[in-house]
C-alpha cells in the first residue's frame, strides 16, 4: 500500500502546487489514452482505487492533522475516471451539480462493497452560470480539510473533458433538515450537541484555515452513520483569511446584516448564521421570516429577535450574541474567536475533547439495512438529455481555469 500511497501523494494539489514530473495534467483526454495504453498506468489506477477503498472516515482527526501531502485523502487524481464508478443513485441535485452514491465498478474482492458520493459538475453548466471560481474555491478548501470529523471528505477530484468530479465520502442519514421537518423542533440537548458539533467546524475553517464557509443552514448538514454531523456543500466557501469580501451569497433567511449592505464580509457571516441555525433547531423556524424576501432582508438588518417564552435565557442570551448586527461585537467574532462560544453557558454540557474525538454517538441515529442504504434520501428525475456542448471554443477559453482541478 504505501508505494501507491506515495504515488498518490503527488497530486496536482493546489495547496502546495506540487506536481509530479510525470504526472503532469496538460490534457486530461491524451492522458486517459495513455493510460489505457500502459499496463504499469492501469496497475497505479487499481492501486490508487484499491487504497481508497480502503480509507475509512471513522479514522478521524488523525488524518486530517496529517499534512496535505501525507494524506491519502483530498488529492487531484490524475488516473481516475467516471467509468470507474457505477452510479446506482442520485442522491441529491444542486443549481449545476448531481451527487450519486457509487461503488467501484470491477472492483477487487472486498472492495465491491465501498459505496462513495460523487458530486459531478458539467463544465459548461459550470460557465454558463459563472460558478468557475466558487467550484474552484470548493475544490481546493475541501482538499485542505479532508479528514475533519465533521466535514464530509472529499477522498479525490478528478476531471475530464466535460466534467468535473469530486468523489465523497457518503453520509447515508440525509440532511438534518428532513429529521428537523420531521420533528418540528428538536430538544434543548439534541440543539447542543448539533450546536457544539457546528462550532468545532467553524472554529477549524476559520481559525485553522482563514476559511469563511458562506452558507451555513439545515439544508447543508448531512448525519452520518453514527448520527454525527457532516457538513456539506462548499461551493460558497473562501479563503478570506482577515480581508473583507462582497459576493452576495448564501440562503435569505441565513444573511447575515453586512451581506446585506454589501459592506464588506468576513468570517463573522458564519457566526451570524450559526445564531440563525440553532434558532431554527428549538423553534423550528429561522427568527427573521417573510413570503417575500425584502421584507426578510428589512428584519435582519433591523436584527431584532423574538423569543418564544419556552426559550432557556442561555439559548436566548447565546442567540443575542451570534445574531448582533455590529460585527465588533458579535460572539465568536470578538476576542477569543470559537472559545468564547465554547465558554457560553448553554454549552456547558459539553465535553468538546470527547465530542471532537467522537467518542459518543449522536442523538439521531439513522437506521440502516447496510452502508449504501439511500432510504434517507428523496427520489429525483432522471438526467435531462439535452445538454448545452463544451465546445472547442469554450474550452480554448476556460480550460485553464481547470487545469489544477
Ligand atoms: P450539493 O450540491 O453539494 O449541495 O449537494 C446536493 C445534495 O446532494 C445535498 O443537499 C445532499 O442531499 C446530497 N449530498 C451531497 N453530498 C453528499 C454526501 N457526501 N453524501 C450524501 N449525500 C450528499
Amino acid at each position: 500500500m504505501a508505494a501507491a500511497v506515495h504515488k498518490l501523494l503527488h497530486p496536482h494539489s493546489h495547496r502546495h502546487g506540487h506536481a509530479d514530473d510525470s504526472k503532469t495534467k496538460t490534457d486530461p483526454h491524451a492522458e486517459q489514452q495513455q493510460q489505457q495504453q500502459s499496463p504499469a498506468m492501469e496497475r497505479e489506477r487499481e492501486e490508487e482505487k484499491h487504497d481508497l477503498a480502503q480509507w475509512d472516515a471513522r479514522q478521524g482527526p488523525d488524518e486530517m492533522q496529517k499534512d496535505t501531502s501525507e494524506k491519502i485523502v483530498g488529492h487531484s487524481s490524475g488516473t481516475l475516471r467516471q467509468d470507474d464508478f457505477e452510479l446506482i443513485k442520485t442522491l441529491g441535485t444542486g443549481t449545476f451539480a448531481r451527487v450519486w452514491l457509487v461503488r467501484f465498478s470491477n472492483a477487487r474482492n472486498g472492495d465491491a462493497d465501498k459505496v462513495f458520493a460523487l458530486k459531478i459538475l458539467r463544465k459548461v453548466d459550470v460557465i454558463r452560470l459563472k460558478q468557475v471560481e466558487h467550484v474552484r474555491n470548493e475544490r481546493n478548501v475541501l482538499a485542505a480539510v479532508a479528514g475533519h470529523p465533521f466535514i464530509t471528505t472529499m477522498v479525490a477530484s478528478f476531471q475530464d473533458r466535460d466534467s468535473l468530479y469530486m468523489l465523497l465520502e457518503y453520509c447515508p442519514g440525509g440532511e438534518v433538515f428532513s429529521y428537523l421537518r420531521r420533528a418540528r423542533r428538536f430538544n434543548e440537548a439534541t440543539s447542543q450537541f448539533y450546536g457544539a458539533e457546528i462550532v468545532l467546524i467553524l472554529e477549524y475553517l476559520h481559525e485553522q484555515e482563514g476559511v469563511a464557509y458562506r452558507d451555513l443552514k439545515p439544508e447543508n448538514i448531512l448525519i452520518d452513520a453514527e448520527g454525527h454531523l457532516k457538513l456539506v456543500d462548499f461551493g460558497f466557501a473562501k479563503k478570506v483569511e482577515n480581508r473583507e469580501t462582497y459576493t452576495l451569497c448564501g440562503t435569505p433567511e441565513y444573511l447575515a446584516p453586512e451581506v446585506i449592505r454589501n459592506t464588506g464580509h468576513g468570517t463573522a457571516v458564519d457566526w451570524w448564521a450559526f445564531g440563525i441555525l440553532v434558532y431554527e433547531f428549538l423553534v423550528g423556524q429561522p427568527p427573521f421570516w417573510d413570503q417575500n424576501p425584502m421584507k426578510i432582508y428589512e428584519q435582519i438588518v433591523e436584527g431584532r429577535l423574538r423569543f418564544p417564552s419556552a426559550m432557556s435565557s442561555d439559548a436566548r442570551d447565546l442567540i443575542s450574541g451570534l445574531c448582533t448586527v455590529d460585527t465588533s461585537k458579535r460572539l465568536g467574532n470578538i476576542q477569543g474567536g470559537a472559545k468564547t462560544v465554547k465558554a457560553h453557558p448553554w454549552f456547558k454540557n459539553i465535553d468538546w475533547d470527547a465530542l471532537y474525538h467522537r467518542r459518543n454517538k449522536g442523538p439521531i441515529v439513522p437506521h440502516l439495512r447496510g452502508p449504501a442504504d439511500t432510504r434517507n434520501f428523496d427520489e429525483y428525475e432522471p438526467e435531462s438529455s439535452e445538454r448545452e456542448k463544451y465546445t472547442d471554443e469554450l474550452r480554448e477559453k476556460w480550460e485553464k481555469c481547470f487545469k489544477d482541478f
